[in-house]
C-alpha cells in the first residue's frame, strides 16, 4: 500500500475490531462422547496483534467466488466455495464475514448449522472433521455490502461502492466485507473469481481472464484465475466503466490495464510504465513471480494505491513512476513473499519504499544513498526516530516510519556488505520463499549467512531501537 496524500498517511490508523470470541464453548456432559477430542476451531489465527482476524483449525487452499453485482441498487448477490484442510479435529470452525444475510451454509454437500456474531460466522458441519481431512463449504449469502472503516473514521477500505460499480482494495482485514474467507494473510490460498456485472461494465480481477465475458439478459460474467497463492486481502473484483489496453510487456509477461475513463488519457501511460517496470524489477529483483502484471485507475478517492495481486489498484488519481515502482516491487516483497505477522509489515512496505529509490538511481535522477543521507539528517525529535519500523504497531500500522525506515535499514545494510552481497540477497530472499510466508528473524539470518558478517547490531539499532541509529 502507498498513500498519496501526506495527511491521509499520517491518519490512517487501524483499531482492532471488538469482537466477543464465539469459541472456547465449555465441554457439556451431554455432547457425544464419539466427538468428545473434537473442538471448535480457534476464532483467530493467532495474530496477537490481531486476535479475532482469521481463523484456527483449518488451512484454505482454494477459493471459488461468484458475485453479482448491481451498482444500481448496491446489492451484492454471492456464492463462495472454498477448499479446505482441517489441522484439528473440527467439531465447528468460523469464517469472517462482515455483514450480508447468510442464506446457506453446506459442508460436503450436507446442510451445515451457521451462526453469526461481529464478523465471525461460525460452522458447525453435520459431521465433525477429522484432523486432516479435506473438506469443502459453501456460503450463499446477499445483501448491501459495507465497507471497512478504522475507528477514527478516517480510513475506507474493502469492497466500496462508487458511482459506477465498486472499489474494491481490502489490506489488511477488508476482505471478508465481500465474502467469507480465512481472512489473514497467513492463509493464502489460489482463487477463481465469477464476476456478473451490468452489460457495459467491466469486472477486473487477480490473474487472467478465463475467455471471454459472456453476456445474456443484460448481464455480463467475468471469470478470472489466479493460479498462484494469493493473501485475501490482495483479491479484487473491482468494476465499473472501464477503458482497457492489453497485451505483454517489452520482456514479454502478459499485461492488463485499466482506467475509469475519467483517467483516459493515463492509460497509456500506466500501460507503458507498468511494463517496463515489471521487467526491470524482475532483472533486480529475480523472475516475476505472477503470470500477467498490470494495473488498474479508479475515479474512487481513496488516497492510496494497493498492490492487488497482478494488478496494483491507484484510487483516484494518476501514479506517478515512483509509485508504479513502489506497488510493482510489492508483486515480489508482500504478494509472493508474505508475511505471517502484520507486526513485520516493513518486510513489505519498507522494501517497496527501498524499490522507489532504486527506480530513481535507475533513472539518474537520485541515489538510494543522497536519498537516505537526507532522511537521517532528520533531527533526533522527528516522529520516525520514537517509532521502531521492526515491530509494526496494530494502532498504527502503516505509519511512515514502517515505509522510511524499513527503507533505511536496507540502505544501511547495503552499505554494511556491498552491493554484490546485497543485491544477491533480494534474488536469494525472492527465490528460497517464493509463493511463501517470510518473517524478519529469516530475513536477519539469511542476510548475516549470505555476508558472513555479525549484522545484529545493525538491524538491531535500525529495526527495534526507538531512537534515531548512529
Ligand atoms: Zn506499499
Amino acid at each position: 500500500m502507498r498513500f498519496d496524500r501526506r495527511g491521509v498517511a499520517l491518519l490512517a490508523t487501524l483499531s482492532v475490531l471488538a469482537c466477543a470470541p464465539t469459541d472456547g464453548r465449555p465441554a457439556h456432559a451431554d455432547d457425544p462422547p464419539a466427538v468428545a477430542d473434537y473442538r471448535p476451531g480457534a476464532a483467530g489465527i493467532g495474530d496477537p496483534d490481531f486476535p479475532e482476524d482469521g481463523n484456527g483449525g483449518y488451512d484454505v487452499s482454494h477459493y471459488d467466488l461468484a458475485v453479482a453485482y448491481t451498482p444500481k441498487t448496491k446489492q451484492l448477490e454471492g456464492r463462495t466455495t472454498i477448499q479446505a484442510a482441517a489441522t484439528q479435529n473440527l467439531s465447528s470452525f468460523n469464517l469472517d464475514l462482515a455483514g450480508y444475510d447468510v442464506r446457506q451454509v453446506t459442508v460436503d454437500n450436507a446442510a451445515a448449522r451457521f451462526r453469526r456474531e461481529g464478523d465471525e460466522l461460525t460452522v458447525t458441519p453435520s459431521r465433525p472433521l477429522g484432523n486432516r481431512s479435506r473438506f469443502t463449504v459453501k456460503v450463499v449469502y446477499g445483501g448491501r455490502p459495507r465497507a471497512a472503516q478504522d475507528a477514527a473514521n478516517l480510513g475506507t477500505y474493502g469492497f466500496i461502492p462508487t458511482a459506477d460499480g465498486a472499489f474494491v482494495a481490502s489490506e489488511p482485514n477488508g476482505s471478508k466485507t465481500w465474502f467469507p474467507n480465512n481472512d489473514h494473510p497467513a492463509d493464502k490460498a489460489t482463487f477463481n473469481f465469477t464476476i456478473t456485472v451490468p452489460a457495459g461494465l467491466t469486472a477486473v480481477s487477480n490473474g487472467e481472464l478465463q475467455g471471454r465475458p459472456t453476456t445474456t439478459g443484460g448481464k455480463t460474467t467475468y471469470r478470472w484465475r489466479e493460479r498462484h497463492p494469493m493473501a485475501t486481502y490482495l483479491a479484487t473484483a473491482t468494476l465499473g466503466k472501464f477503458d482497457l489496453r492489453q497485451g505483454r510487456t517489452p520482456g514479454g509477461i502478459p499485461e492488463f490495464a485499466a482506467v475509469d475513463p475519467r483517467f483516459k488519457s493515463s492509460l497509456d501511460k500506466l500501460y507503458q510504465i507498468s511494463g517496463e517496470v515489471t521487467d526491470y524489477w524482475s532483472t533486480v529483483f529475480g523472475p516475476y513471480p505472477f503470470s500477467s502484471t498490470g494495473g488498474v485507475i479508479d475515479d474512487y478517492m481513496a488516497g492510496y494505491a494497493l498492490e492487488n495481486q497482478t494488478k496494483p489498484l491507484y484510487g483516484g488519481f494518476e501514479p506517478d513512476a515512483t509509485i508504479i515502482a513502489h506497488e510493482l516491487a510489492h508483486q515480489w516483497f508482500g504478494d509472493s513473499l508474505t508475511i505471517k505477522r502484520w507486526k513485520d509489515l516493513w518486510l513489505n512496505e519498507g522494501f517497496a519504499t527501498y524499490a522507489e529509490w532504486l527506480w530513481q538511481e535507475h533513472k539518474g535522477t537520485k541515489t538510494a544513498e543522497a536519498i537516505f543521507k537526507g532522511l537521517h539528517a532528520r533531527p533526533a525529535d522527528d516522529p520516525m526516530w520514537a517509532y521502531p519500523p521492526g515491530r509494526a504497531k496494530p494502532s498504527d500500522l502503516f505509519n511512515t516510519s514502517v515505509y522510511t525506515r524499513g527503507a533505511m535499514t536496507l540502505q544501511a545494510l547495503r552499505d554494511a556488505i556491498g552491493d554484490d552481497t546485497f543485491f544477491r540477497l533480494l534474488r536469494t530472499w525472492t527465490a528460497e520463499h517464493r509463493y511463501g510466508h517470510v518473517t524478519t528473524e529469516e530475513f536477519i539470518g539469511l542476510a548475516g549467512r549470505l555476508s558472513g558478517k555479525d549484522l545484529r547490531p545493525l538491524f538491531d539499532a535500525w529495526l527495534f531501537q526507538p531512537r534515531r541509529p548512529a
